[in-house]
C-alpha cells in the first residue's frame, strides 16, 4: 500500500455527504440552514430551495420526541446544541408529516464547530432514519405479559435428558410454581409426572423430531406436585436461514376444564341414588371388559330385583323405600371383586357383570349374596329395621359369541322364572350361541330354591 496514514487518503467531501445514507443539515448560529444532503431533504420531504435558509423557529417544523409529544423549538436538537455549546448523542426524535401527520423516526447527532476564536459558528445535525425499527412490535413483552404460559427449549438434543428450556414467560411461572431460574436449563420433562400420559409424550417426541407443529393435552406437576391439564401447542422456530435452533410451547391451563368434563362424564354414568353406575354406565363398563374378555374367557351376568318391593314402598313410605335401594347398593358394592361392574339397571333392578366367572361360579357368589343379604336387615332411618329378598337371574357366556344385549336378555329371562319359582332364589339360563330360545335350569342343589320356599319377600322388624 502506497498509504499507510490513514489521514493522508483524500476523500471529495461532496461526493460523500452525497451519497452517504445519513442526512446531514449544518445550521449557521442563527439557526439558518446553510446546507443539506440529498438524504437530509429526502427525510424533512424538502426541497433544496425550500429548505435553505429555514431557521429552527420556522412554524412549518412539526418535530416530536420518543413519545410523540411534539416539540417547542427551544428543544430542537439544533437549538439545545446552540444553548448549550455541548453535542447530543443518539437522540431519538421524530418529523410528523404536515398533512398525513405520520412520523418519521429519526436517531439524531448533533455537534457544534467553533472558529480558531473558540466562536461557535455552524451546528452540524446528522440523523438516521430509523421508523422501520421503531415501527418493529415488541413481540418479546407481549409474550412475557401473555396469560397463556411460553416455553421455548432448543431444538436438541431430543434423546436422553431432551432439550433445555431457555425461556419462560411469566404466567408459566405462576402456572408451574418454578422461578425462571429454576427451570432454565432443565428440560421438560421436569413437568411431568405419574399421570402424564406416556402416549401423549410420544406423539410430541415425534412431531419435534420431525420438526412438526403439534397439539396435545398433558398432565403436568407444579413444583410442590400438584397436577394441572395443559393444552399444549408446539412448534419448531425457524431462523433466517430456515434451521430449527428452537421449539416453542404455548400451554394453556384447561384444569378446570378438564375437571368439569370428568364431572360431567361421571354425573351421566352415575345413579345419583345410590352412587352405583346407572344403565349407561353399567353397559359401557361391562362392555368395555366384555370386549376384551370374550374370546378367551367366561364371563356371567347377574340381574337382582327386590322383592315384592312396591309393597315396601306402599308400606313404608318412597322415601324409606330409597333407604332401602341405598342399603342394596352397598352390600353389592361390598360382596364383589373390584373387577366385576356393579349398576341399578333401573328402579329396584341391579346388575352385575361378572368377568371370568364360570356359571356355576357365578350361581355360588349370587346364592352367597342373597344369604348375606337375608342375615343383614336394612336399619331405616325410623329405627325400623327391614329385611328383603331379592330374586337373581343368571346368564353366562362359556365362550360362547353372545353380546352383552343377549346376555342381559338372558339374563331377564332368568330373573323373570326366579320370580316365578317363588322369588328370593337364584336362576340359570343356558343358552347355545345363537339361540335364543331359552332352557331355564334349576340346579338340584339350588340352596335359593329351598329357601324361596319358605318366605319371600320383605320382613319389617
Ligand atoms: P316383584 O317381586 O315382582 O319384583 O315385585 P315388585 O313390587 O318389586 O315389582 P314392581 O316392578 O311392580 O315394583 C317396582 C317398584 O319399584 C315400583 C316403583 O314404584 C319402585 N321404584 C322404582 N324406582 C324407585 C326409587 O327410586 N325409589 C323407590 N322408593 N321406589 C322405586
Ligand atoms: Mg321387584
Ligand atoms: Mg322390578
Amino acid at each position: 500500500m502506497n498509504n499507510p496514514d490513514n489521514s493522508a487518503v483524500l476523500i471529495d467531501p461532496k461526493a460523500l455527504l452525497n451519497s452517504l445514507h445519513a442526512g446531514v443539515v449544518v445550521h449557521g448560529p442563527d439557526t439558518r440552514i446553510l446546507y443539506a444532503n440529498p438524504r437530509a431533504l429526502e427525510i424533512l420531504r424538502l426541497t433544496l430551495d425550500q429548505a435553505f435558509g429555514k431557521d429552527a423557529f420556522d412554524p412549518g417544523w412539526r418535530f416530536v420526541d420518543e413519545h410523540r409529544q411534539v416539540l417547542a423549538p427551544e428543544e430542537y436538537p439544533v437549538n439545545r446544541v446552540l444553548a448549550s455549546g455541548q453535542p447530543i448523542t443518539n437522540q431519538v426524535g421524530g418529523i410528523m408529516d404536515g398533512s398525513s401527520n405520520q412520523v418519521t423516526w429519526v436517531l439524531v447527532n448533533a455537534y457544534p464547530e467553533r472558529d480558531e476564536e473558540g466562536t461557535l459558528t455552524r451546528v452540524v445535525v446528522t440523523f438516521i432514519d430509523i421508523t422501520s425499527e421503531k415501527r418493529d412490535i415488541p413481540f418479546e413483552q407481549i409474550i412475557a405479559h401473555a396469560r397463556d404460559a411460553v416455553v421455548v427449549t432448543e431444538a436438541h438434543p431430543l434423546n436422553g435428558e431432551g432439550p433445555r428450556i431457555v425461556y419462560v414467560n411469566a404466567a408459566f411461572t405462576d402456572l408451574s410454581g418454578y422461578t425462571a431460574e429454576e427451570v432454565i436449563g432443565r428440560s421438560p420433562r421436569l413437568l411431568q409426572g405419574p399421570n402424564t400420559d406416556p402416549e401423549t409424550c410420544r406423539r410430541i417426541g415425534q412431531a419435534l423430531r420431525n420438526h412438526s407443529p403439534i397439539r396435545e393435552q398433558l398432565i403436568n406437576y407444579t413444583k410442590d406436585g400438584r397436577e394441572y391439564w395443559v393444552d399444549l401447542n408446539i412448534f419448531p422456530l425457524h431462523n433466517r436461514r430456515g434451521e430449527v435452533n428452537y421449539f416453542a410451547a404455548i400451554e394453556r391451563d384447561i384444569t378446570v376444564q378438564k375437571l368439569r368434563e370428568h364431572t360431567l362424564i361421571a354425573q351421566a354414568i352415575t345413579d345419583p341414588l345410590t352412587g352405583l353406575l346407572n344403565r349407561r354406565g353399567f353397559l359401557e363398563g361391562a362392555q368395555e371388559i366384555y370386549h376384551a374378555w370374550r374370546d378367551h374367557q367366561v364371563v356371567a351376568l347377574a340381574m337382582i330385583d327386590i322383592d315384592f318391593f312396591k309393597q315396601i314402598n306402599d308400606h313404608y313410605g318412597h322415601p324409606l323405600g330409597d333407604q332401602v335401594l341405598i342399603h342394596l347398593a352397598q352390600l353389592l358394592r361390598t360382596s364383589f371383586r373390584k373387577s366385576d361392574v356393579i349398576g341399578r339397571f333401573g328402579g329396584e333392578e341391579f346388575a352385575v357383570f361378572l368377568p371370568g366367572a364360570s356359571l356355576e361360579h357365578a350361581k355360588l357368589l349370587m346364592d352367597n349374596f342373597r344369604q348375606r343379604l337375608a342375615s343383614t336387615p336394612c336399619q331405616l332411618s325410623d329405627g325400623q329395621s327391614l329385611g328383603i329378598t331379592v330374586s337373581i337371574g343368571i346368564a353366562g357366556a362359556p365362550g360362547s359369541q353372545l353380546s352383552l344385549t343377549q346376555l342381559i336378555k338372558i339374563a331377564d329371562r332368568s330373573l323373570y322364572m326366579a320370580k316365578h319359582s317363588g322369588r328370593n332364589c337364584v336362576r340359570i339360563a343356558e343358552s347355545a350361541a345363537g339361540d335364543l330360545s331359552l332352557s331355564a335350569r334349576l340346579s338340584s342343589s339350588d340352596p335359593g330354591q329351598v329357601e324361596s320356599r319358605d318366605r319371600a319377600g320383605f320382613q319389617g322388624s
